[in-house]
């Protein structure tokens, strides 16, 4: 039948009705400073390019191993889990997804702090769920208070993001404690950035059995490109995202990939201290221009310039110059700008850029 005369859509009401997620530019001319998607501006360990160089054999027409048994152990080793309660993505948003199919149904609820990341409202649309949108205070940190915790009644899965985005700052424990006790559904605490942080929530996956842990080797690693995430919890949790995955959901070379930057604890020790020292003097060089700064425990960094430049300007204005950072037209944060943290080249180009915008 035409579609004029059906006036129907093939799709789900609720995927018809909905948006997708955006993600950051992938620009396709060269010569961009990219500060936009919080890659790591380092490569990885040069023992990734040799273990995949060594992995491009007749092997590859075999399926991969589904369970990615020695990623886990090595998971496991180095965090000191137990290995049958890990589970390897491709990439934390699988994991993230998986989280929402294997918890939230149809019509259930689903909880996440705004602002954080923009993926979550998108998962809850696409499982036809209840967005349920708990409110950061105006610092962007959580207040466990009455109201707060009353939101979470009859939740069936609850983002963390830990430490959060985009505001970069890290979420106090306790408060988060008080959020995990009030929730009887899932918890998932993100720590997609955590590596750069003082701290990590590793062991609340260890003592609460509603709550997960995940974590991606986009970051720290610097593997954004070659898709992996894991996540930690109880037996039974991680046994539920085993059903519901896809059997291959992490392909040969990624695995290979993941295990030897894994080995390579030197390399990713001095990446992320150099990472971490960078972000500290592009604040400090931020604050001096005037700029608000949250204190950030990640690869970025959250910004407000100093009035009359607003944050859309500024980053208009950096982009007319060839450097890309990530500004959203969205309630409570669009006096703001995320910046990802390059290397002190990149963020020279970026300072010097911000200055002539000030002029
Ligand atoms: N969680 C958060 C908070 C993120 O910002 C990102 C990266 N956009 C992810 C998860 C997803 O990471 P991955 O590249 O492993 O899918």
């Amino acid at each position: 039948m035409p579609y004029e005369s059906t006036c129907m859509s093939y799709l789900r009401r609720n995927i018809d009705q909905m948006h997708g997620y955006v993600p950051g530019e992938q620009p396709k001319v060269p010569g961009l400073i990219k500060l936009n998607t919080n890659e790591n501006p380092y490569p990885p360990s040069p023992r990734v390019a040799e273990t995949l160089r060594g992995a491009l054999n007749p092997r590859l027409r075999l399926y991969p191993d589904p369970s990615a048994a020695a990623l886990r152990e090595k998971l496991a080793t180095r965090y000191d889990l137990p290995a049958n309660q890990i589970v390897a993505g491709n990439g934390c948003d699988d994991i993230l997804n998986l989280c929402v199919r294997a918890f939230c149904g149809e019509g259930d609820k689903l909880a996440y702090f705004s602002p954080s990341y923009s993926l979550y409202p998108v998962l809850a649309d696409i499982q036809g769920s209840v967005r349920v949108e708990l409110p950061l205070a105006d610092d962007f940190q959580i207040e466990a208070h009455p109201a707060l915790l009353s939101k979470l009644a009859g939740v069936k899965l609850l983002f963390i993001t830990q430490p959060n985005a985009p505001s970069g700052v890290w979420l106090p424990r306790v408060e988060l404690q008080r959020v995990i006790e009030e929730t009887t559904g899932v918890v998932v605490i993100d720590e997609a950035y955590v590596d750069f942080a003082a701290d990590n929530c590793l062991d609340f996956a260890r003592e609460y059995p509603n709550v997960l842990v995940a974590r991606t080797f986009s970051k720290s690693f610097a593997l954004a490109g070659l898709r992996i995430g894991w996540a930690t919890g109880s037996v039974e949790l991680i046994g539920a995202l085993n059903k519901v995955k896809d059997s291959y959901n992490v392909n040969r070379l990624s695995q290979l990939a993941a295990e030897a930057a894994l080995d390579d604890r030197e390399y990713f020790d001095d990446a992320i201290r150099k990472v971490k020292a960078t972000r500290e003097r592009t604040s400090h060089h931020l604050h001096a221009l005037g700029f608000f700064v949250h204190q950030s425990q990640t690869n970025f960094i959250f910004a407000k310039p100093p009035a009359p430049l607003t944050a859309r300007q500024w980053f208009e204005q950096l982009r007319a110059r060839k450097i890309l950072v990530r500004w959203w037209d969205a309630d409570r944060i669009r006096d703001f700008a995320r910046v990802s943290i390059g290397t002190d080249e990149e963020m020279n180009a970026f300072l010097e850029a911000t200055r002539e915008t000030l002029r």
